[in-house]
């Protein structure tokens, strides 16, 4: 293993996700719905398969299909104009789009600023791009609608210096829960402008966002347009966390970036599911609207029921992640505690310090997911609520 590498070892996912089969406990730990996407999504696959459509090598870029599909739904929501043939590129996720975009747009040395606690590809695909990690830790913070973990402009104005290349963002925000607000991305893309810095961002949460003030995409900021590689996937969006199809939004400068980078990693992308998405993206509002509904109240009794077991709680903007202070338990390290809870009352959670370059400012933080049935969160709150 080269050592640029090795100090990542084996995902957390992967750990954690082995210990809930050995353990039979409840995994609230990777991120994915225990229910799959909808039916006429399935079948469009289906069909996709059974008509010969992306069977073989579907064109580079993506499908025409999807391409068009992906700006329809960038208008549709964002009131964003992509050009499908120029300004779209679709992906094996949002994970190889990170990967590509890294790949494609970093020199080595360069520096990236990233949001600490960062998902964690993010600090593998800058290292294998030869690049540099410059962490902005989120602070938690208690205001008016409670807790939350929030950026430190100031420390991010100083976390800039003549090698930043680029600003990697995540919002909404995996795992704290934060949606980023208007102000914040504000000036972030003010301090970008500035300094003239690329922005990636990935937004593959923009639909899961329970804020009435809603998911603002940076790119829709002045001065961004030119700067912004966009990122999103169709895993969380429409519960199909397997099919890995992602897909690029950025002007042509930036896009022919990324998609050099990404011929060489997997060419292409799965050809069938790619039709199957471009149907997902043109279901209607209601489909959105009912996954936000559902998903809200899911949030709120894994929530309840973390607070009644004594957790101190972030109830989360976004996502389907909510994270907890494990300290009002008498626990300071939250690692130690989500290799402990399965044994102690068989639920698996991860570790947010993980996610962390400074392991200090995450230890007490740990991470539930609640794209789960009812039930199943449910039993999870019942086990929990046993510590
Ligand atoms: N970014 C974030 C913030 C994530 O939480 C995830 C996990 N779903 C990904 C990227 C990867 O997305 P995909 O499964 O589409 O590769
Ligand atoms: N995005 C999901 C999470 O954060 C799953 C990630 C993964 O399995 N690599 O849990």
């Amino acid at each position: 293993l080269n050592r640029g590498l090795a100090e990542f070892g084996t995902t957390i996912f992967a750990e954690m996700s082995a210990l809930a089969t050995t353990t039979g406990a409840v995994n609230l730990g990777q991120g994915f719905p225990d229910t799959d996407g909808p039916e006429e999504v399935r079948e469009a696959a289906v069909r996709a398969i059974r008509d010969g459509r992306g069977n073989q090598y579907p064109p580079g870029p993506g499908v025409p299909e999807l391409r068009a599909a992906v700006a329809d739904h960038q208008r549709r929501f964002h009131g964003l104009t992509w050009d499908p043939d120029t300004e779209v590129l679709v992906t094996t996720g949002a994970t190889e789009a990170i990967a590509a975009a890294l790949l494609g747009l970093l020199e080595p040395g360069d520096e990236v600023v990233a949001l600490e606690p960062y998902y964690d590809s993010y600090a593998a695909c800058i290292a294998m791009a030869g690049g540099r990690r410059v962490p902005v830790t989120l602070r938690p913070h208690t205001g008016p609608d409670g807790d939350r973990f929030v950026l430190d402009l100031d420390e991010l104005r100083a976390a800039v210096t003549d090698r930043t290349r680029l600003i990697l963002l995540n919002t909404p925000h995996n795992p704290t829960g934060t949606v980023l607000t208007r102000a914040e991305l504000t000036a972030i893309a003010e301090l970008a402008v500035e300094r003239d810095l690329l922005v990636v961002t990935d937004e593959v949460y923009e639909h899961l966002v329970f804020d009435p003030a809603g998911h603002l995409p940076i790119v829709a900021l002045p001065g961004m347009r030119e700067r912004t590689v966009s990122i999103s996937s169709a895993g969380k969006t429409f519960s199909f966390t397997g099919w890995k199809i992602g897909w690029v939004t950025a002007v042509p400068a930036l896009l022919s970036a990324v998609r050099a980078a990404k011929q060489y990693l997997t060419f292409v992308s799965g050809g069938p599911f790619q039709y199957a998405v471009a149907e997902a993206l043109r279901l209607p509002d209601s489909y959105f609207t009912d996954l936000r509904a559902d998903l809200l109240a899911k949030r709120d009794l894994l929530a309840d029921g973390l607070a009644k077991a004594g957790f101190g709680v972030f109830r989360p903007q976004g996502t389907y992640f909510v994270t907890t202070d494990v300290r009002p338990l008498g626990e300071s390290d939250g690692v130690a505690f989500c290799r402990a809870l399965p044994e102690r009352c068989g639920v698996v959670a991860i570790p947010n310090a993980v996610f962390y370059d400074h392991r200090d400012a995450g230890a007490p933080f740990v991470r539930f997911a609640f794209c789960k049935r009812t039930e199943v969160l449910q039993d999870a709150v019942k086990r929990l609520a046993a510590l």
